[in-house]
């Protein structure tokens, strides 16, 4: 990879955060009311996506991506959120599915999954959960045998964003069971692999175009050349995605909260109410800075932690010797926090239209929610904080 200077990158951000916010406006935001009400995943914005090479951001730079810059997908993610929290979910999970493959795969491996993302327009996914394992991820059940040239595996997975749409799975399974962490490997899973078939698709409170599904395998026969890094490698495989993921999280969280204020302030400039502007009480105005005030310090933080791990500091040893793992979940969950309490607000200085369906700040409210609980919950994020300060493994 060619190294960019600063100019260079601070130039190539500007470009990508120009056009994703033309795309945002112009094609996905006429579509963000449509996609929440009928809760259907938008495969028209995922081609639109792929052809604007919002979805390479993890290839390698001869397959058009972006290597896997961090500042790049989090410009992408903030900018989508901003029309659309399920658009921008489709990009995140997509990428996030990518992950294990970009920081563990073999070359072999990166050439052939790579090419049909690049190619084929494949759509990816990232298996983790299981009812019995949220939080606790390690204690996942779904098991993977080496039977002769393939692993059969046998299980399920929950809450997969992109389940249904995605075409390529990252599945998190255990091959040593019993061991926890340690027996925990990751398999690049086709979709149309033999043996796996997509459960129930949730009805969810927000992000309702997302596509959230269960993934099943029952004796699914997966080729041994799909186990991406060595067996009982894909716990620490699955952290380092999570510590490369949450700053976009986090971006995401950002775009939701920017476009919650950017309405409500133009709201609050023309309601009249008592013979004035609702922009010109004092009270509101408090209201709208100390949202600003949010959403700012939750953009600074989040795109520090992505500045750090573009400098390519997430192998494992370097990433807690600098703390990035600890700035990544603080980047989730301020952001998140942020977006809630931001998008709340956003409604009450609409009054009771904000809690009507004709204007946006409902959904952004109930999409930013899931900021708060997904790719470990805020809870999670604080543990992580929490013991980084204390300098506890
Ligand atoms: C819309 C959506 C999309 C998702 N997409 C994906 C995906 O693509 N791939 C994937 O693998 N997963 C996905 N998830 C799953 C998500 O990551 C989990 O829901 C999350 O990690 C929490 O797990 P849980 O739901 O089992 O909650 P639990 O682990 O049961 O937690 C319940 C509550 O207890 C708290 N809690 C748990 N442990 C602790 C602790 N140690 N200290 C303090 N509090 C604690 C939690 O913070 C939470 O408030 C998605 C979830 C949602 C809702």
């Amino acid at each position: 990879m060619v190294e960019m200077s600063l100019e260079m990158k601070e130039k190539r951000d500007h470009l990508l955060r120009e056009s994703a916010k033309k795309i945002a406006s112009t094609k996905v935001a006429k579509r963000a009311a449509e996609i929440d009400a009928e809760g259907v995943f938008p495969r028209d914005i995922a081609e639109l996506f792929f052809q604007q090479g919002f979805l390479s951001v993890m290839l390698s730079e001869e397959y058009g991506g972006m290597d896997g810059d961090i500042t790049a997908f989090c410009i992408i993610a903030e900018e989508i959120a901003y029309a659309c929290g399920s658009s921008s979910l489709m990009i995140l999970a997509h990428s996030v599915g990518l992950m294990p493959l970009m920081m563990g795969g073999n070359d072999e491996q990166k050439k052939r999954f790579y090419e049909r993302v690049a190619k084929d327009h494949a759509l990816a996914a990232f298996a983790l959960t299981e009812p019995e394992a949220g939080s606790d991820a390690a204690s996942l059940k779904t098991t993977a045998v080496l039977e002769g040239d393939h692993y059969i595996l046998n299980g399920s997975k929950c809450f997969v964003t992109n389940g249904g749409a995605a075409d390529l799975y990252a599945v998190f399974v255990t091959t040593r069971p019993g061991e926890r962490t340690k027996g925990i490997s990751v398999f690049m899973v086709e979709k149309d692999t033999q043996g796996v078939t997509i459960g129930k698709r949730e009805e969810k409170l927000g992000m309702r175009g997302s596509d959230t599904t269960d993934l099943i395998f029952e004796n699914a026969v997966v080729p041994k050349e799909n186990l991406v890094g060595a067996e009982g490698g894909g716990w620490e495989l699955a952290m380092m995605t999570l510590n490369l993921s949450r700053p976009a999280i986090g971006a995401q969280a950002v775009g939701i909260a920017q476009g919650a204020l950017d309405f409500a302030i133009d709201y609050a400039d023309k309601r009249i109410q008592f013979g004035q502007k609702l922009a010109d009480f004092q009270g509101v105005q408090f209201m709208l800075a100390d949202m600003a005030m949010q959403v700012e310090a939750a953009r600074a933080v989040v795109y520090k932690a992505a500045t750090l791990l573009d400098q390519k500091v997430y192998e494992r040893d370097r990433m807690s010797a600098i703390g990035v793992d600890k700035l990544s979940a603080m980047a989730k969950c301020f952001a998140s926090d942020a977006a809630m309490r931001v998008t709340v607000d956003a409604v009450q200085i609409l009054g009771g239209y904000g809690y009507l369906k004709d204007y946006p700040v409902e959904r952004m409210m109930r999409d930013a929610k899931v900021t708060q609980i997904f790719e470990g919950s805020n809870q999670v994020q604080r543990v992580i904080i929490a013991r980084n300060l204390l300098r506890r493994a």
